[in-house]
């Protein structure tokens, strides 16, 4: 495989107070994680600056206006009792989304097989008109909308392993079929959405694992749901929301998967994706608050998905 790793180099342009568990340092741990001899052959890419406009494919006309109007002239605003906004935030989510649609047309052009992205804040909790969960723009939501514009795909498949249910995700394209979108999460625990009832127009599988479940639950629970859907769909593209906080040492939940889990399930997904569509993966940091959770993880799936 060819794998393209975009990293994002004004990821402490958005930040955080003193405390919080999503902070830059998440970055430099992943960052130093890649840094090893096993990593040589990835292809590294520093993320441009993208169209924040673009958010407007799938939030709400007024969203982008409200977020620069509650961003501070200096320090940072607050948006919600866990979200921030700093001065300079606006730039990292530029960036941000730069780096995922810069990973996007170097998979769709055939250039590499697939990507991760390292970019902060995550975007999976922002739904159509909210900002929410430390997510302030949904970054794969509007890559997907971004590889059906630019690229006409046709079928955009995202499957979202973080601990935490992608409810923004869920509301972005709950109502199109076009667009299938998986997710294992731990109930409950915020947000409070993902329950498997919730399946939107048939193109929506919620995958409820209890806590202190651990690897060999989530495992199943691919097996019997999320592959065969996934498969089943028969995606031109899988985007991964690719979340580390179902980590055993993460301190925001209690879903105790090892390193190992988070190399099975993203080889489970490169399966599907060999399957499907001719590999074509781009995976997107979400959350993992433990940094050496979060390197352990990040590891493993960089590796697989780099085939080593
Ligand atoms: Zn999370």
């Amino acid at each position: 495989m060819t794998t393209l790793l975009v990293s994002q180099n004004n990821f402490a342009d958005h930040q955080t107070p003193q405390g919080h568990p999503e902070r830059a340092d998440r970055i430099r741990a992943v960052e130093e994680a890649l840094e090893d001899a096993q990593f040589a052959g990835l292809m590294r890419r520093s993320a441009p600056f993208g169209d924040l406009m673009l958010a407007e494919l799938v939030h709400d006309g007024a969203y982008l206006g409200r977020l620069r109007d509650a961003r501070p002239a200096e320090g940072m605003g607050q948006i919600d009792a866990d979200t921030f906004i700093s001065h300079r935030s606006m730039d990292a989510l530029a960036t941000g989304l730069g780096g995922a649609l810069a990973a996007l047309d170097a998979v769709l052009l055939g250039e590499v097989d697939n990507a991760f992205c390292a970019i902060r804040p995550p975007g999976h909790h922002a739904e159509i008109a909210t900002p929410m969960g430390f997510c302030l723009i949904n970054t794969v939501a509007i890559t997907a909308r971004e590889a059906q514009r630019k690229y006409g795909a046709e079928r955009v498949a995202i499957v979202d392993f973080d601990v935490h249910h992608g409810n923004g995700t869920q509301d972005i394209f709950k109502d199109d079929p076009s667009v299938f979108y998986a997710s294992s999460h731990q109930m409950p625990l915020y947000p409070g959405t993902g329950h498997p009832s919730e399946t939107g127009v048939g193109n929506v599988v919620n995958v409820a694992l209890p806590s202190h479940s651990g690897g060999a639950a989530m495992r199943g629970a691919y097996l019997d749901k999320i592959l065969p859907a996934l498969d089943n769909f028969a995606p031109d593209l899988i985007l991964i929301s690719a979340g580390f906080d179902a980590h055993i040492r993460d301190p925001l939940a209690q879903l105790e998967w090892v390193d190992e889990d988070f190399r099975w399930v993203t080889a489970r997904l490169m399966d599907v994706a060999g399957a499907r569509c001719g590999n074509r993966i781009v995976s997107l940091l979400e959350g993992g608050y433990d940094l050496r959770g979060l390197a352990g993880g990040v590891r493993q799936h960089v590796a697989t998905l780099l085939g080593s």
